[in-house]
């Protein structure tokens, strides 16, 4: 699938490797779908060097979860796991996708993290966002810059700038993740244990969601980083339910 081939979306999430986004900010996603946003998720690498399937396997996961999260498109580069590359070849890949996808907001692994593709990646999205809004940048398809790109936590887990609500997508997530079949923890398969498919991985996941939704006196959120922090409507409304008593309907 060439980029131009894609559509355009409200939200471009990107990952290193294919069940990122879904480990990361899948229930986030789910959540701006139903609230009539449009999102694609973009995979930088195919996630050969993992230990457990095959990239053609992995592929198909991805397509699976991706329609039960919602999204508008899966598409896949191929910059090479365990060895990402950020070169200017690279570079003009993701600026190209989002120049066709013309997103307004971008969701990226942090690049802070015990993967270094991940760190690899949380470099080279944002710098690639900006490159794309460059007019005499001359690529196939027409400058764009997306408002903001926004990096979601992966193994390491610093203080976030905010959260999102998941309580009500959160089982969605969770059926995201599971149709990664060979990658998590599955009683069934004689593949080798890796770091993220015994039993503890996947109640980590859950562990998790509950740490950043006690935070705010929800079941289940997602934390997120932004250089610059999210401008509130109604610095009221944004801290209802932190008591009893006071909560309004979240979405
Ligand atoms: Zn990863």
């Amino acid at each position: 699938m060439t980029p131009g081939s894609l559509p355009q979306v409200d939200i471009l999430a990107v990952g290193a490797h294919p069940d990122d986004v879904d480990l990361g900010c899948g229930g986030t996603l789910a959540a701006l779908k139903k609230r009539g946003r449009t999102f694609g998720i973009l995979d930088l690498t195919r996630g050969e060097m993992a230990t457990r399937g095959t990239p053609e396997i992995r592929a198909e996961e991805a397509q699976d979860a991706a329609a039960l999260l919602g999204a508008s498109f899966r598409h896949s580069l191929d910059l090479g796991d365990g060895g990402l590359r950020t070169d200017r070849d690279a570079e003009l890949q993701v600026i190209e996708i989002v120049r066709a996808t013309r997103p307004m907001l971008i969701l990226a692994p942090l690049p802070e993290d015990r993967h270094a593709d991940h760190v690899r990646a949380g470099r080279l999205v944002p710098d690639a966002a900006f490159y794309a809004g460059l007019r005499a940048l001359k690529t196939a398809h027409e400058a764009h810059r997306p408002q903001n790109v926004v990096f979601f936590p992966a193994t390491f887990v610093p203080e976030v700038t905010f959260v999102v609500d998941v309580t009500k997508t959160f089982e969605t997530k969770l059926s995201a993740i599971r149709a990664f079949k060979s990658q998590f923890y599955n009683p069934d398969s004689s593949a080798p244990e890796t770091f993220i498919s015994s039993p503890a991985f996947f109640e980590g996941i859950s562990a998790r969601a509950r740490f950043f939704g006690r935070m705010v006196n929800v079941d289940f959120a997602e934390g997120f980083i932004s250089a610059r922090p999210p401008v509130l409507d109604d610095p009221v409304r944004a801290f209802d339910g932190f008591e009893p008593g006071f909560r309004t309907e979240r979405a």
